[in-house]
């Protein structure tokens, strides 16, 4: 159906979430010079504009990243990964900019590491195309391949990847139910034959799809534990509203909502083969910027 833009929703909590994870689980694998290759199997355009009529449309910026960044005086002493994705962004959104997770991962990975990206939307991945070959924010990586293709099919064909160091992002934007299956299917595989990549799944928190999301994050864990019982598993989610105050409905009603009230509770990230720390980083960081965040 492909009706979602990610346009609408640039900078919001979930992207806080989404790419403070990934900054994390890069950084990581940055500790040794050995190369990796990273996944982002829906990518987006990769670089947003917070002035385009549909991020003011929804405001979900201004009450994202705007509010971290206005806070950064008082919330980077905290933690230096918040203090540096932090800092990451003000490159970007002090040309009112936000960067998507191709672009991030394009400036935290190095030159002897792969970027491979897949987008389905014709239009997205032409902006895709543009915005890797950005001109204004010249990056180091120059390993990036872009693919028109399904996600799910392009992890499942390309995986393990060479290097055998990696990470993966899964960020569909759940229009289909199917999705919700897709992720649980495509992760079980590639966990089975690429045991040491890192897997990091976003899922929305929504009351209504509870069962949908309880059932993909069941069936991935058990998955993961049959093919290794050790397997570090990180669960991490941020929420914003409570869960039964709030409006849920579908994406054309909320992009043509005249009032644009929060569309999930908020979200969460599942991540398999997860980094030492992870877990009691992204609490602490968490337990910081959820309630500016809601
Ligand atoms: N990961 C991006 C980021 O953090 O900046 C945002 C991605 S957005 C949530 C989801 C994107 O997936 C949309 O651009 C949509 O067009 C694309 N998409 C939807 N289904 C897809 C599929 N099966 N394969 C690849 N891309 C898909």
């Amino acid at each position: 159906m492909l009706s979602y833009q990610h346009a609408f929703h640039a900078g919001n909590h979930a992207d806080i979430l989404k790419h403070l994870t990934l900054f994390f689980v890069l950084s990581s694998l940055n500790k040794k010079d050995k190369p990796y290759t990273y996944f982002d199997t829906h990518s987006g355009s990769g670089l947003y504009d917070l002035l385009d009529n549909r991020s003011q449309k929804t405001g979900e910026a201004e009450k994202g990243i705007s509010r971290l960044i206005s806070s950064k005086m008082e919330i980077s002493g905290s933690h230096s990964l918040l203090s540096d994705y932090i800092s990451l962004i003000d490159r970007y959104y002090f040309k009112n900019f936000y960067p998507g997770s191709p672009e991030i991962a394009r400036v935290i990975s190095r030159q002897q590491d792969f970027i491979v990206l897949s987008e389905l939307h014709p239009q997205e991945v032409e902006n895709l195309k543009k915005n890797m070959l950005h001109p204004e924010f010249e990056a180091p990586c120059k390993n990036v391949q872009v693919h028109n293709r399904n996600g799910f099919e392009m992890l499942k064909a390309l995986t393990p990847p060479k290097t055998k160091r990696g990470a993966v992002l899964i960020d569909p934007s759940y229009e289909e139910v199917s999705d919700y299956t897709d992720c649980a299917k495509t992760i079980t595989a590639v966990n089975k034959k690429w045991t040491n990549g890192i897997i990091m799944l976003w899922y929305p928190l929504l009351s209504h799809r509870e069962q949908e999301i309880n059932q993909m994050l069941n069936d991935i864990q058990s998955s993961a534990r049959s093919v290794n019982p050790n397997t570090e598993i990180c669960d991490l989610r941020l929420e914003v509203a409570a869960k039964d105050s709030h409006q849920e409905m579908s994406l054309k009603e909320y992009q043509q909502s005249e009032k644009n009230p929060p569309r999930l509770y908020g979200s969460g990230m599942l991540v398999l083969n997860a980094p030492w720390h992870l877990k009691e980083d992204m609490e602490k960081i968490i337990s910081v910027i959820e309630n500016l965040l809601k």
